[in-house]
């Protein structure tokens, strides 16, 4: 295991979670997106990440004290207003460093709406699935993740939903987390 996978894991564990029944954003919700994976998307934009990718387009989102709280009964209230989505992307911000918060919408969105749910996150597959915990839990209940850090020198605008070329979609099987496919 690299330094890398060990500063990472590390970062998935220890971060800061919002108080119970809480989520931190960094901005409204958004609805009708199509840059953020296949069909019509609401997306939840979450605040807090431990990556600092230099290039980052959204630096005002690092902070784990930015962006406001709000109730996770809220969010779903807001996202149920919104008609015709195919699904719910969470973006950030680094989703994964309140994957408690963001599992409880993603499984209210299947549920209720039946929409499917998809996530960025700047850490890799490998090492949210060796950090385990909630985030493995918040991963099993997506249907597709676009994993890795931004990699300036490595930007690419061609890719689909992906802003460089070491970023993978993945497509994961639902309930285990086992991958599917790889773009
Ligand atoms: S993981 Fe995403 S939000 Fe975090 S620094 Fe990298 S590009 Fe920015």
């Amino acid at each position: 295991m690299s330094d890398w996978d060990k500063i990472a894991i590390k970062n998935i564990q220890s971060a800061p979670q919002p108080p119970e029944r809480f989520i931190r954003l960094s901005g409204p919700c958004e609805r009708d997106s199509i840059v953020n994976g296949d069909g019509l998307r609401a997306v939840v934009w979450t605040q807090g990440c431990p990556n600092h990718c230099k290039g980052c387009q959204n630096p005002e989102t690092w902070d784990f004290c930015g962006g406001f709280l709000i109730e996770i009964k809220d969010i779903c209230e807001k996202l149920k207003e919104f008609p015709g989505q195919t699904g719910l992307t969470f973006c950030g911000g680094e989703p994964f460093v309140q994957p408690a918060a963001c599992k409880q919408i993603a499984d209210y969105v299947r549920k209720e709406l039946g929409w499917n749910v998809w996530s960025f996150s700047g850490f890799k597959y490998e090492q949210i699935k060796a950090a385990g915990g909630e985030a493995w839990e918040f991963l099993k209940s997506l249907d597709a993740l676009i994993d890795g850090p931004f990699i300036l020198s490595q930007k690419d605008l061609s890719l689909r939903f992906r802003g460089s070329k070491n970023q993978r979609l993945l497509h994961l099987e639902y309930g285990t987390g086992e991958i599917l496919s790889i773009e």
